[in-house]
């Protein structure tokens, strides 16, 4: 495979020289991780003849790899429990700031209003939550403890858009729990009677005279087959952080990133297909850039400061916020400034690069201009004292002045630490999961859902949307397909 070809519309197959159909369903889902499992289960269950096509010996993809926190809010249960009060609304209006700009309405309306349905949704097929609250924010608990704050929610900006309230739910399993979720959505696809063929990779679409999806093409066995979908093919085959060239031309600062947040499958290939049929792709430069800066979160009463010693952020908040301001605007190039009252190693092990007694040695050590970090750190340090944060409105309980010495800096930069990422552009969908063209014309006999497509999660992101995303409107794209009359 030559780079263009791999970073090019995939070309379509003419239903036309199809000779015999190898195998044939209703619904056609091609690939098995959270958003496939769910378009197959709803399909199912809407009484379509399903069959799952997964590259993979079984189903898992990069959901199983995940930590497993799925955002759920408006009132579930275990947010009532924990005694936090939530509403669709507030979800709709966090979502919408911290997800954009550009964040598509109407799938973020649909999102907050059916969220506590889906957290039912997910139980009823075998997801078990447990009715606790974990304090430690973005990452999944090390228990098997549920809720957790997960995006900035109660930092600013959004402390002062909507209402803070943690909406991050982990499946009840101790520690990283994507595998164990994935466990339980693939016996749930087992039981609605979809059939699963593995070790069968997709490549192109069998398209009809008039232009609509009538298929696909797999290669199985070391054979070419071809598929027929009687009402539709499901694309749920994750996004393209795995392509290099597709990041290069469409993403290229997500190259900076060493962390890769993806397997092997997440090479683009069903955008590409996709694209061959006519569909749109959009804001295909948008990606999760995540820093594990914590926990611990009071590590955080430091301050991050970009090369030149400004701050450009609070940094109270999620640290994937932080991770993508700081890529996108600063370049990649960071460090987190402290005195000895606040140094702690983190989770991730990110270790001090630079130790001085004085900040103006540290400055001088870290090459930055003369004069700047000690402004930063005396203007910073004179407004915490009153607890205060003018510039970047840090929480009142997060500040506290850099007096101890020595100081110290620990370098963040992308090429110094571990960032990790995965794409969030891919291709246009409706909220019901049917695919559009670049004129907003919907392909008939195509839908997808996941990181194949551009999610909730437009620009920004937090922890636990795309899992959330996957399930979600895998489950749109099952119901539309099933009910399609072709
Ligand atoms: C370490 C880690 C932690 C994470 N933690 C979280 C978290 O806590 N919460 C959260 O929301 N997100 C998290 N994410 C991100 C999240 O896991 C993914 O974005 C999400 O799982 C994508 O789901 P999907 O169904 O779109 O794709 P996948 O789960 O990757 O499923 C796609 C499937 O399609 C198959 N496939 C690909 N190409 C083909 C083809 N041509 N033919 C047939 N099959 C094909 C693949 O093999 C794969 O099985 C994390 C990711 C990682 C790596």
């Amino acid at each position: 495979m030559t780079s263009r070809e791999s970073v090019n519309a995939s070309a379509v197959r003419d239903a036309g020289d199809v000779k015999s159909w190898d195998l044939e369903a209703d619904v056609v889902v091609v690939g098995f991780g959270c958003a496939g499992a769910c378009a197959a289960i709803e399909a199912a269950e809407a009484g379509a003849d399903v069959l799952v096509l997964e590259r993979a010996s079984g189903g898992g993809g990069t959901s199983a790899m995940s930590g497993g926190l799925i955002y759920m809010g408006g009132g579930t249960p275990v947010q009532r429990a924990c005694g936090y009060d939530d509403s669709p609304e507030e979800m709709h209006k966090f979502l919408i700031a911290a997800c954009g700009p550009e964040a598509d309405e109407a799938k973020v309306r649909m999102f907050c209003t059916e969220s506590v349905a889906h957290f039912h949704w997910l139980v009823a097929h075998g997801v078990p939550f447990k009715h606790t609250f974990y304090p430690e924010p973005f990452m999944e608990p090390p228990t098997d403890d549920c809720l957790v704050y997960s995006g900035g929610e109660d930092a600013f900006p959004f402390d002062r858009i909507a209402k803070p309230v943690p909406r991050a739910h982990k499946p009840q399993y101790a520690g990283a729990a994507g595998g164990f979720l994935m466990q339980k959505l693939v016996s749930a696809t087992e039981r609605s009677g979809a059939r699963i063929l593995g070790d069968a990779r997709c490549e192109t679409l069998v398209v009809d005279r008039q232009g609509g999806v009538a298929g696909v093409v797999v290669r199985h066995d070391d054979a070419e087959r071809c598929v027929r979908a009687r009402r539709g093919v499901i694309l749920a085959a994750g996004g393209f952080i795995q392509n290099r060239e597709m990041v290069a031309r469409y993403s290229p600062l997500l190259a900076k990133c060493s962390f890769k947040l993806g397997q092997d499958g997440d090479d683009g290939r069903a955008i590409r297909m996709a694209m061959g049929a006519g569909a749109d792709i959009i804001r295909m430069d948008a990606g999760e850039v995540a820093i594990p800066l914590t926990p611990p979160r009071r590590l955080m009463r430091g301050i991050l400061v970009n090369r030149v010693g400004q701050r450009f952020v609070n940094e109270d908040t999620y640290y994937g916020r932080a991770g993508q301001e700081c890529l996108f605007h600063q370049d990649g190039r960071m460090y987190l400034i402290v005195d000895t009252a606040i140094y702690e190693r983190n989770l991730a092990g990110m270790t001090a690069t630079h130790v001085e007694d004085t900040v103006e040695d540290l400055e001088r050590s870290l090459g930055m201009p003369a004069g700047v970090l000690v402004n930063t750190v005396a203007y910073y340090n004179h407004h915490a004292a009153q607890g205060h944060d003018p510039l970047f409105h840090k929480n009142a309980a997060m500040l506290q002045p850099l007096t101890t010495p020595p100081y110290a800096a620990i370098d963040c930069s992308t090429d110094k630490t571990l960032w990790a990422t995965f794409t969030l552009g891919g291709l246009h969908t409706r909220a019901t999961g049917e695919v559009l063209t670049p004129d907003d014309a919907v392909i008939a006999g195509l839908y997808a859902a996941g990181r194949t497509t551009s999610g909730i999660a437009a620009y920004g992101y937090v922890s636990g949307i795309s899992l959330a995303d996957g399930t979600f409107f895998g489950r749109q794209a099952g119901r539309t397909a099933a009910s399609a009359a072709r």
